[in-house]
């Protein structure tokens, strides 16, 4: 028999009302319904999430975050994040297997981890899941691209010189980039890097340091053994263990919940979105467990409805949702624009160079081929903590694709699936490793890891600046519905790694709404 009960809670400073409604028979029914009305509601805490939370919090807009995952503090020595050779139930979202490419086949028991992959056809997603988006995995390469790049790849329209001039340096000044010191790259630990320099600058490439989101005294610590390696053996592909790494669950997310006004709830994950009859927005969410049951069904409807759940999470929603008739007359575009930002990883191995085991992390070296005739290039290298030097080292090159990649909703999977044709990036692929075969020479093996298993870290687009939502973020015709994420931005960021484009984008759209809808629109 269904059992109707109600209760007050206190969230981020502000009452909601919460009415429990439900308590039904099958295990999924059987949790409860729980309603809750908030101003607004900011679905996923990546950089889009997090820095919108922050205008929102700044702005006194009591704001309710809600993220899939979990919070993963670091500090000195910390155990928080499991290692590459031997993951653990944390490393992965809700899979008995890890999901990074080459990652050792050791089963778990299904848990709230911290790379999902998410399955395509013709290409994989990995990306994160916890407080701090994909930047508590990310290498935190963060590259500005140039107004050329950025007209051709993400908008001719916004303005390339006011980014510059305000949101690009705005961005650098809250992550507190620096690029690797000298004492730190001249270390031996750090030989693979500089040997890629070094071969580069001998082919007459434009080589750089790249700006990085990192207190580089924490590698220096791990070098005097007061620090157990994190960074300097190249073990970061599921987060630093040390800390050092302004990620965005410690800068922009952490100023919002200072604030007061924003409170952020873990495990709750958003399923579905509808427009109420009011013109309400209603976020269907489970909230889990950590093995992914779910204990608690919750109908939360807020004036305005901000989606950060970075491009496969928000296009998955909106494609949802027009498929499902939830929201009317949602823009033709939702699900189009999709692109691997021209993402590819090799290995290369060249046994008499000696990279050396463990190589000091994380990837912040590389260069730029702005002149090649597919178009801008940029080309770094990542370390490989093999516990043995064989030689082998990685390389990452990125370029301009066109979003051309789509989203269809599949009612018996009840979500929407991408479909991409390898075709779209083949000739980009070919310019990167040439351009990499070049600088390691004739002797080195080079391996296109993608070709063995076609997934990207960069995934951008579904729901595209004019198709989709104004430059700021606003969904065409749906008042109070915002994309603030990288899916806002068709399938590159002009030869860059994206997550620049993505915080500058989402300061530069934050302001405008803050300016223009608050007070009016919510
Ligand atoms: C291993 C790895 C290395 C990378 N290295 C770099 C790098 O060096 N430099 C760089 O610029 N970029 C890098 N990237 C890419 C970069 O991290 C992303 O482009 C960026 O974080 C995307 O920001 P976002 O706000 O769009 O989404 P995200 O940061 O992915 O945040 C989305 C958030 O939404 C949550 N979410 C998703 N769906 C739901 C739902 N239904 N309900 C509730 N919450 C949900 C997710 O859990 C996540 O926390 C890397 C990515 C990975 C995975």
């Amino acid at each position: 028999m269904d059992t109707v009960l109600s209760r007050r809670t206190l969230l981020g400073g502000a009452a909601a009302a919460a009415l429990t409604l439900t308590v039904a028979r099958t295990p999924r029914a059987r949790a409860e319904v729980t309603e809750e009305h908030h101003r607004a509601v900011v679905i996923g805490s990546g950089f889009g999430g997090a820095i919108t939370a922050a205008h929102l919090g700044r702005a006194g807009v009591q704001t309710l975050v809600l993220e899939r995952g979990l919070r993963w503090p670091t500090g000195p020595n910390s155990e928080t994040f499991p290692h590459m050779l031997s993951p653990d139930h944390r490393a992965s979202w809700l899979s008995p297997l890890p999901v990074m490419t080459g990652a050792p086949p050791i089963p778990s028991l299904p848990y709230t981890g911290l790379m999902e992959r998410v399955k395509g056809n013709g290409i994989d997603i990995l990306c994160g899941a916890g407080v701090g988006g994909s930047s508590l995995l990310y290498h935190g390469m963060t590259l500005q691209p140039g107004g050329e790049q950025f007209a051709e790849s993400v908008s001719p329209r916004i303005d390339y010189e006011l980014l510059d001039r305000e949101y690009f340096p705005r961005v650098a000044r809250t992550l507190h980039l620096a690029t690797i010191p000298d004492d730190l790259l001249y270390h031996e630990k750090y030989r693979s890097s500089r040997q890629f320099l070094e071969r580069a600058a001998a082919e007459g490439l434009d080589t750089f340091r790249v700006p990085m989101p990192i207190d580089w005294d924490f590698a220096r610590r791990e070098l005097t053994g007061e620090l157990s390696p994190s960074y300097t053996n190249g073990d970061l592909i599921y987060g630093v263990n040390n800390g050092g790494k302004f990620s965005v669950d410690v800068t922009w997310l952490a100023e919002a919940e200072a604030t007061g006004n924003v409170h952020l709830e873990t495990l709750h994950r958003v399923n579905d979105i509808e427009r109420g009859a009011d013109g309400r927005w209603i976020a269907h969410t489970d909230r889990l467990a950590t093995d992914g049951t779910v204990v608690e069904r919750k109908r939360i409807v807020a004036d305005a409805l901000f989606l950060g759940a970075g491009s496969p999470g928000t296009t998955r929603l909106l494609v949802k949702s027009k498929a499902k008739g939830l929201v009317p007359d949602l823009p033709d575009g939702v699900g189009t624009g999709w692109g691997n930002n021209g993402d590819r990883v090799f290995s290369v191995t060249t046994p008499l160079l000696s990279p050396g085991a463990f190589q000091g992390g994380p990837a912040c070296v590389g260069f730029r081929d702005f002149g090649n005739p597919a178009g801008a290039l940029t080309i770094v290298t990542g370390p490989v903590p093999f516990p043995v030097d064989l030689g082998t080292t990685s390389v990452i090159g990125f370029g301009t694709v066109k979003g051309l990649g789509r989203w269809h909703y599949d009612g018996s999977l009840d979500d929407a699936v991408l479909t991409w044709d390898q075709a779209y990036d083949r000739d980009l692929t070919r310019a990167i490793e040439s351009r990499i075969r070049q600088v390691v020479g004739p002797a080195a093996i080079v391996l296109d890891v993608n070709s063995l298993d076609v997934n990207t870290f960069h995934p951008l687009g579904g729901a595209t600046f004019e198709s989709v939502c104004d430059d700021a973020g606003r969904v065409h015709g749906q008042r109070g519905l915002y994309v603030v994420d990288g899916a806002k931005i068709p399938g590159s960021t002009g030869a860059c790694n994206p997550s620049m484009t993505i915080a500058a984008l989402a300061e530069f759209g934050a302001d405008d709404i803050m300016r223009r809808d608050l007070g009016t629109v919510f």
